[in-house]
């Protein structure tokens, strides 16, 4: 064996060597990557008001609005959970999203709920609120969308369909366009839920009950994992 011989040998080993060192990093590399990235779709829930801001109150009761919503949304949480998604809260307390309740505070509270859901990317997000009108014979629950959206009027039309088929539901209606910062503030498909009215005693009074709110979390889960499955949200 010659000395170019052996070098050549000495250098082929070397070029392996290295090659499959390089293969290792970059398995590693890719490997690691795929762990830190969270396998599971977000779903943003979104508490309306909080804080100083109740929004509305029962007629009957006082009950706050941003009550009710908060308990809805928990409920809605432990539903998309079990169904295997991450679930973001923009409002996880009764407080606002705001620093103080000084001037500007609501343009303050609406702008980190913004940033929350741009963050997240999520699959879907979901405005949990709670009507009110001066007839207190309106009822029933009523999801809005953003009208230049057809992904967020497929999930609007397929979460009210869910929740016109709740037996307590005696005022079916039409899921409708709304004009809403929540959900012009980002391309995920968005809806707003109005679960009820609180100027009706009926609603009110289901509305509190937890049994009810859990009838409404499932039934807007329902309808959403129906727009998830249908591949809807990917148009
Ligand atoms: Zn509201």
């Amino acid at each position: 064996m010659n000395f170019l011989y052996k070098h050549r040998i000495v250098l082929g080993f070397s070029c392996l060597a290295l090659a499959v060192a390089v293969t290792f990093a970059f398995c590693f590399f890719a490997l690691s990557r795929a762990a830190a990235k969270p396998l599971r779709l977000a779903v943003v829930i979104d508490a309306g008001h909080g804080g100083v801001d109740g929004g509305v109150v029962g007629t009957v009761t006082g009950k706050k609005e941003s009550d009710i919503n908060l308990s809805i949304a928990r409920i809605l949480q432990r539903e998309f959970e079990e169904a295997g998604f991450l679930v973001v809260q923009t409002r996880p307390t009764e407080a606002g999203l705001y620093d103080l309740a000084t001037a500007g505070y609501k343009r303050r509270d609406m702008q980190k709920r913004a940033e929350i859901i741009q963050k997240n990317s999520p699959t879907v997000m979901i405005s949990v609120h709670q009507n009110f009108f001066s007839d207190p014979s309106r009822r029933g629950a009523q999801v809005f969308f953003r009208e230049d959206s057809e992904p967020s009027k497929t999930l609007a039309c397929l979460v009210q369909t869910s929740l016109n088929s709740m037996p307590e539901c005696v005022k079916k209606t039409a899921a409708l366009a709304g004009d809403y910062f929540v959900l012009n503030c980002s391309d995920t498909p968005s809806v707003i839920v109005e679960c009820g009215f609180l100027s009706n005693p009926q609603d009110e009074a289901l509305l509190l009950s937890e049994e009810y709110q859990k009838k409404i979390a499932s039934a807007i889960a329902a309808g959403t994992l129906t727009f998830l499955s249908s591949g809807a949200n990917a148009l």
